[in-house]
């Protein structure tokens, strides 16, 4: 899978040397040099399993840089959960994506991710140090990955206060291999310290730091996966909409990934909450990034969206590109409880409130638009509810189960390293453990 860096055309590599590099040096994000045309292995997937999906895929990707049987442990090792499709109401459906091992659709990413540097490092030998900064689901999701996989050290860093109990607990209780930052100041912040410490050279040249944030392009491509999977588990001729609840716009990218590759989609939507800066961009044309700000759907509080700029790549800058495939919509955190409670109270349905934002944004969408009977609207289901207990409790008055997984977690002590938002403190940290 040749790349680009999204600063500079000339700046390349592969996807096993992309997937420890993290960024390109410039700053850049990597970006695929071309899209392969899989649209005949698509409209035949029909019935396969998540993991033969996978397999083809992956194989199709990386083919000039490794073997068979390195992609099919790769995908074997990577993942013993799929997601499921799961009818809500008359006319939507969701992805369940939360069927991994911290819950949250980030575990597609991080384990593929975590198997791909393993089998990667093999005969490297070096050791690897991932540095990423969480709104929450990354962290969990990326420690859980990495736990006891030799050669890999993981520093994670979260927003003091800004995570839920249930998710620092994820990232503070693991212990061995991964140490949790504490830092006093946002997510935007953990983001941009992460970064700085990506471009300094002297740093680089004394820690072999690498990334697992949404960045990875090692994160991305399992994302695309499973856009395909669910198109492989419905009839032919149906037309999906998906609809990607987005922080980071990871998840999305990664779906028009696939959309290039020859998946059939409709439309995507892209649903945020209050921290619309996507939205707004497609409306009006106009970019501009600013402080995120708080609301019940945490994990998508994020104001300066780092893909953005692969999409920006992707369709050359020029918004009327975006706007054939995108549309965007931002949903208020009054209507995210509204929805929450409507489909517990109707239905019996306990939503996060993530999905909840992608749900509502869904409808509004129907509600405007005249649809065939054919139109398939799929709401990408991001994490489990029991992952965002309090905000489930405080709209629905009722505790969701929490999955064993999670539930164990509860009693386990948290260890974590408070540091301060200036990247002086995140240096001064790496270059004393490692
Ligand atoms: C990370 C996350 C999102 C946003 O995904 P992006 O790829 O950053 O857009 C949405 N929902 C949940 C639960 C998440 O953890």
């Amino acid at each position: 899978m040749k790349l680009f860096s999204t600063r500079d055309v000339n700046n390349k590599s592969i996807f096993k040397d992309a997937i420890f590099q993290g960024l390109a040096a410039d700053g850049g994000l990597f970006f695929p040099e071309s899209y392969p045309d899989m649209s005949e292995f698509i409209k035949n997937c029909h019935g396969m399993s998540f993991n033969a999906i996978a397999e083809h895929v992956v194989y199709e990707l990386i083919k000039d840089e490794t073997s068979k049987e390195s992609v099919k442990r790769i995908v074997n090792n990577a993942f013993n959960f799929k997601p499921e499709i799961m009818r809500v109401s008359d006319e939507i459906s969701i992805l369940e994506l939360y069927t991994g091992p911290t819950c949250a659709f980030k575990d597609y990413g991080a384990s593929f991710l975590a198997s791909s540097m393993e089998e990667f490092l093999g005969d490297r030998k070096e050791k690897a140090v991932i540095l990423a900064a969480t709104s929450g689901d990354t962290g969990s999701a990326v420690a859980k990955a990495f736990e006891g996989k030799e050669n890999i050290e993981v520093v994670i860093l979260y927003p003091s206060g800004k995570v839920s109990p249930l998710q620092e607990k994820q990232l503070t209780t693991i212990g061995k291999n991964i140490k949790a930052l504490e830092v006093k100041g946002t997510f935007d912040d953990c983001q941009k310290m992460v970064k700085e410490a990506f471009g300094n050279a002297d740093l680089c040249s004394k820690v072999n730091i690498t990334s697992a944030n949404s960045i990875n392009i090692g994160r991305l491509v399992p994302q695309s996966l499973y856009y395909i999977y669910a198109y492989s588990q419905l009839k032919a001729g149906n037309e999906i909409i998906f609809t990607v609840p987005s922080g980071n716009f990871g998840n999305l990218t990664a779906g028009l990934f696939a959309k290039n590759w020859g998946l059939p989609v409709k439309q995507f939507i892209a649903a945020t909450n209050n921290n619309k800066i996507v939205p707004e961009f497609l409306t009006t044309g106009t970019y501009s990034p600013r402080a995120s700000v708080q609301t019940p759907s945490n994990a998508m509080d994020v104001g300066a969206p780092s893909n953005f700029e692969r999409m920006m790549t992707m369709f050359d800058s020029n918004v009327d590109n975006f706007r054939n495939v995108l549309m965007g919509d931002f949903v208020s955190n009054e209507d995210t409880i509204k929805t929450m409670q409507r489909y517990y109270s109707e239905r019996g349905q306990i939503l996060d409130p993530h999905t909840a934002v992608g749900i509502f944004a869904t409808e509004r969408f129907l509600n405007n638009n005249k649809f065939d009977k054919n139109t398939y609207p799929i709401v990408l289901s991001t994490a489990h509810p029991g992952k965002f207990v309090e905000v489930v409790e405080d709209a629905i008055k009722v505790s969701p189960k929490l999955p064993e997984a999670l539930s164990s977690l509860l009693t386990k002590e948290k260890i974590s390293t408070v540091i301060g938002n200036e990247y002086s403190e995140l240096e001064k940290f790496l270059l004393s453990n490692y």
